[in-house]
């Protein structure tokens, strides 16, 4: 069986943190579609032009063009490793299209995690998050400060804060996630792995490479 990860959790609750010390430490790649989506508004192609708007006051893409975009992507790579998705799915809709996805490829067993977090707390996060534009790298100017001047430690780029990543936007954000979250779980409640989001990114992530490898070996 091979791995097809689902990391589910509000904004800032270390999706993209753990699936960047996952594809690090299991060597499975992933897919963030919040990093999709702000490369091809970086890129400035008719889909970027399209969704800019959109992306970057933190409404949700509609489901139609997310789906497409997602399918397209994980039919054309090479997963033989497994997949870790980050940041999809994240309505009912989008769970429904990525199970019909994955019966295309029967060699797939998802695991899905939830990041329990509370939204008081995330804010600072998100608030002091940094994000270095070329190699992906994920700081926080309090807790995980990138180099003097703002230096992405990794790849020498000057790091960068997210458009989304503003006061009123984050407090959207909040409330579409609110509002999305409650049927995408209820939709994998018989598989889903409710993990603490709120330790260290340390302590997090040894408690998900536990319930992953848990999770592969009761299911194989
Ligand atoms: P993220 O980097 O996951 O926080 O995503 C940043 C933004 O990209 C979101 O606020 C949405 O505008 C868009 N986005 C990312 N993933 C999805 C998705 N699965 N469905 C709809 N919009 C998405």
């Amino acid at each position: 069986m091979i791995p097809f990860i689902i990391l589910l959790g509000a904004p800032g609750s270390g999706k993209g943190t753990q699936s960047q010390l996952l594809t690090d430490s299991l060597n499975i790649p992933s897919i963030s579609t919040g990093d999709l989506l702000r490369n091809e508004i970086k890129l400035k192609s008719p889909i970027g032009l399209k969704l800019k708007s959109i992306v970057e006051s933190g409404q949700l893409v509609p489901d139609k063009i997310i789906i497409d975009i997602y399918s397209k992507v994980v039919s054309e790579g090479n997963f033989d490793r497994g997949l870790i998705s980050d940041g999809f799915p994240r309505t009912e809709a989008q769970a429904i299209a990525l199970d019909a996805l994955l019966n295309k490829f029967p060699g797939f067993l998802t695991v899905v995690i939830y990041f329990e977090t509370d939204l008081e707390h995330l804010k600072d996060r998100l608030l002091g998050r940094r994000l270095c534009p070329d190699c992906g790298e994920i700081y926080h100017v309090g807790t995980n400060p990138p180099l003097e001047g703002g230096v992405c430690k990794v790849c020498g780029s000057k790091v960068i804060q997210r458009q989304d990543d503003t006061e009123s936007v984050i407090t959207n954000r909040f409330n579409i996630y609110q509002h999305e979250i409650k049927p995408v779980l209820a939709y994998y409640s018989n598989r889903l792995k409710i993990l603490d989001g709120l330790r260290s990114k340390e302590a997090v992530f040894d408690d998900l490479k536990t319930t992953i490898k848990k999770t592969l070996n009761i299911m194989r």
